[in-house]
């Protein structure tokens, strides 16, 4: 069987846009019953197609072309298609801005709605407590928020998206991250006016 997916390519763009770095982060499609998942150890900007792995619902590896293991996290990306089932693709990712923002101010349960892209184009953005990565107790963890949220942002650690394409799901990992970004820098000049009311009720027809 050869294994056909543009997941390599959204590797490759997520190295470049700086959005991971060496071994971090993982991709996953769904497949009918099965997901295809990027492996564990290979440097994003080098994974190939043989490289992928076929995983069942319980985390079994039921297709590979290569000696690679699919993703520790791989129980998180089940548990995110078995509750939603609007997903068909998972970007998991280290973006630094969200990261920083995480560590930076803990007491934020959402990314403040300041930037009306982020509201329109990816909803609420919560932010998930701590949970140690690569463990199932991050799958349980992360079930209930992406019932509600497209965008997650995992405090200390990375953030998620889910889509219904691979190049949407870049696109609004690449958003959050610009996002991040600008707050990041208002937040270092000093104090942020939010949006009103009023705008915040504008906005949310727009969705
Ligand atoms: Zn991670």
């Amino acid at each position: 069987m050869k294994i056909k997916s543009d997941i390599p390519l959204i590797c490759r763009k997520l190295s470049q846009a700086g959005l991971i770095v060496a071994f971090e982060g993982n991709i996953s499609e769904r497949k009918g019953d099965n997901i295809l998942i990027t492996p564990s150890q290979v440097n994003k900007s080098d994974v190939q197609a043989r490289d992928l792995c076929l995983i069942n619902k319980k985390g079994e590896t039921v297709y590979k072309n290569s000696s690679h293991q699919a993703s520790s996290e791989k129980f998180m990306h089940l548990a995110i298609y078995e509750v939603q089932k609007k997903a068909s693709v998972i970007i998991h990712a280290h973006p630094p801005s969200a990261i920083a923002l995480s560590l930076a101010r803990p007491k934020w349960k959402v990314l403040p709605p300041y930037l009306p892209e982020v509201l329109v184009t990816l909803g609420e953005v919560p932010f998930v407590p701590y949970t140690c990565p690569g463990t199932k107790q991050l799958g349980k963890v992360i079930k209930n928020f992406v019932k509600k949220s497209k965008a997650l942002i995992l405090s200390r650690h990375g953030a998620l998206v889910w889509a219904e394409d691979l190049l949407t799901a870049f696109s609004f990992m690449e958003l959050l991250e610009a996002c991040c970004k600008v707050i990041t820098l208002g937040e270092a000049m000093g104090k942020i006016k939010p949006l009103t009311q009023k705008e915040l009720r504008t906005l949310s027809k727009l969705k």
